[in-house]
């Protein structure tokens, strides 16, 4: 059995060494992850330039074979599962903060996991909530070995992924959820560069909505949250809809 574990903060965050390291006692595991953070980039594939994909020995992961690509999440998934044969399971992670609700249309995380679900591989993403005073990647990534190990007994519907958040505390057990609705209330904050010009950052804070159910209430009382999310955008029903009232 061979893992292939990606993420989008860059084969130098702390988060996807820990993941690496735990996920050893069920399978070969390979690392192959962004040369520079990634975070925010979504699925973007690179295909108008070139991609190196290069060792690295320096990233600190020991015997565990690990690769560095100078392009996207996505892009780590396309051309590890090719070069290093192909995995029985795809994670990526575990993320420097959550990827909740309408997070998952800009996570990297999330990408990785979605290109490896649509090669039509086992695929989970790992997400930390960042907000607490120290990161707990280790123990994150222990209950990360458990979802992993119940995926490759079980498998996954096709086309379908799973999107795990991890509290910032010890977490109280497991919840199945479905994605909240949240959106950001932008704020741009405009600053001035040394020459007096303008320039601006795109800011936001969640919407506070801690409906029941959803992967932001269940991470808010300290479970985990474990959603399956699929690549289907299609909205059926109301594609039946429109097909009877639709003239235009
Ligand atoms: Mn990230």
């Amino acid at each position: 059995m061979r893992i292939l574990v990606a993420n989008d903060d860059g084969i130098f965050s702390p988060g996807i060494k820990a993941l690496a390291f735990a996920l050893r006692e069920l399978a070969e595991v390979n690392v192959v992850a962004p040369d520079v953070e990634q975070s925010g980039v979504g699925h973007s594939i690179t295909f108008r330039r070139p991609l190196r994909f290069k060792h690295t020995a320096s990233a600190g992961f020991g015997e565990i074979p690990a690769y560095r690509v100078d392009g996207t999440p996505a892009d780590c998934v396309v051309l590890g599962s090719r070069l290093l044969g192909w995995p029985d399971l795809v994670v990526s992670g575990i993320n420097i903060g959550v990827n909740m609700g309408l997070d998952l249309t800009h996570s990297g995380t999330v990408a990785a996991a979605l290109e490896g679900a649509s090669m039509g591989i086992p695929s989970i993403a790992f997400s930390l909530d960042a907000s607490g005073e120290e990161l707990r990647f280790e123990e994150a990534a222990q209950y990360a070995v458990l979802i992993a190990r119940w995926v490759m007994r079980h498998g996954l519907p096709r086309k379908t992924l799973l999107n795990v958040n991890f509290p910032n505390q010890t977490p109280r057990g497991f919840r199945i959820t479905r994605l909240s609705t949240h959106r950001y209330e932008d704020t741009i904050v405009e600053r001035e560069d040394p020459e007096g010009r303008p320039y601006y950052w795109v800011a936001g804070k969640p919407t506070a909505e801690l409906e029941e159910g959803t992967d932001f209430w269940a991470v808010q009382q300290g479970y985990i949250s474990v959603t399956p999310v699929t690549l289907d955008y299609t909205n059926h029903a109301f594609a039946r809809e429109l097909e009877q009232k639709f003239r235009v």
